[in-house]
C-alpha cells in the first residue's frame, strides 16, 4: 500500500493492544473512563485476548492506516 500523504510504501503489520482500542470524535480523559461510548469506533471487538487489527505504518509521515474490518 502506498502512504496517502507522501506516495512512498507503506510497512505492512498490525496494531496490538492488551485491550480493545477505539477511535473517538471526542477524546476524553482516561480517568473520565475509557469504556466506549455512542459515537465512538471499536478497532478491535474481540478485547477479551490481545486484540489485533492489519494495518500499514509509514515511517516518514508517521501515520498508520488501520483495517478494523478484519481483525485477526
Ligand atoms: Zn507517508
Amino acid at each position: 500500500m502506498l502512504c496517502l500523504w507522501c506516495q512512498q510504501k507503506m510497512e505492512e503489520g498490525a496494531v496490538q493492544s492488551s485491550k480493545w482500542v477505539f477511535f473517538s470524535k471526542y477524546p476524553r480523559y482516561w480517568w473520565l473512563g475509557l469504556g466506549t461510548k455512542e459515537g465512538d469506533t471499536l478497532l478491535t471487538k474481540k478485547h477479551a485476548f490481545a486484540p489485533r487489527v492489519p494495518a500499514w505504518n509509514c515511517p516518514h509521515c508517521e501515520r498508520v492506516v488501520i483495517d478494523y474490518g478484519n481483525e485477526t
